[in-house]
């Protein structure tokens, strides 16, 4: 089975079939990954890169979408430079909090040093592409998505699934109350296609406001948008 898959002229992704995330590859003039998934994909990872005639040292920026370990494997392999996370998560994450990251879980040995913090929203200028961060706290306090409006795509890491499903908050720093507003808050964003930090893409606006419809259900929001 094929895990790795073109999603358009730029946008690369390695799904994942174990426990670690899946990788996205934007590849502009400043090529990004968004998460790096567990050591034990890192084969996968590469042939990511290659799918896109692209190796390690061409990667501009490892942008993470938070702290778990499970979405940042392999970026101990990139610099602390290349490295971003959002400040809550990555304090976390550089001083190898393991009640926080589960590192020791998931056998991970080696701890990245995330050396940009992300603060506030902002936009991201990868060449074509504008990329923007945007906050969307609750499953970790440092969550963050990326959002490409051109092309309607949406990486919501454990923010949001595809399958009406919404990540776990019984963890350190999780908040439902802030789950719930993030969830809303990428409601109200047009939607072409959902991809989120595990499992599968969701493609169509149709689908995804559906998506988004059997969330608000399940976590008794009312109807939303
Ligand atoms: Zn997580």
């Amino acid at each position: 089975m094929n895990t790795i898959k073109q999603i358009s002229d730029r946008v690369f992704m390695l799904a994942s079939l174990n426990a670690g995330s899946n990788v996205y590859l934007i590849n502009d003039e400043k090529p990004v990954l968004i998460d790096t998934s567990l050591s034990l994909n890192s084969v996968k990872l590469n042939e990511l890169l290659s799918k896109a005639n692209l190796s390690k040292q061409d990667i501009a920026f490892v942008l993470h979408t938070h702290g778990h370990a499970d979405h940042w494997g392999n970026s101990f392999e990139f610099s602390a430079q290349q490295n971003f996370m959002h400040k809550l998560d990555a304090e976390l994450v550089n001083s190898e909090r393991d009640d926080f990251a589960y590192a020791s879980l998931y056998h991970l040995k080696n701890w990245p040093k995330i050396g940009n913090k992300f603060e506030g929203e902002q936009i991201l200028n990868l060449g074509e592409t504008k990329l923007h961060v945007l906050l969307t706290p609750g499953h970790t306090a440092g969550s963050v998505s990326f959002y490409l409006p051109e092309l309607k795509f949406l990486f919501s890491g454990d923010t949001v699934f595809s399958e009406a499903a919404v990540g776990r908050t019984d963890v350190l720093s999780g908040n439902f109350d802030s789950l719930k507003e993030s969830v809303l808050k990428l409601s109200k964003l047009e939607i072409e296609a959902l991809f989120p930090g595990h499992w599968k893409e969701l493609v169509s606006l149709k689908a995804n406001q559906e998506n988004f419809r059997q969330i608000f259900s399940n976590l008794n929001l009312g109807s939303g948008r």
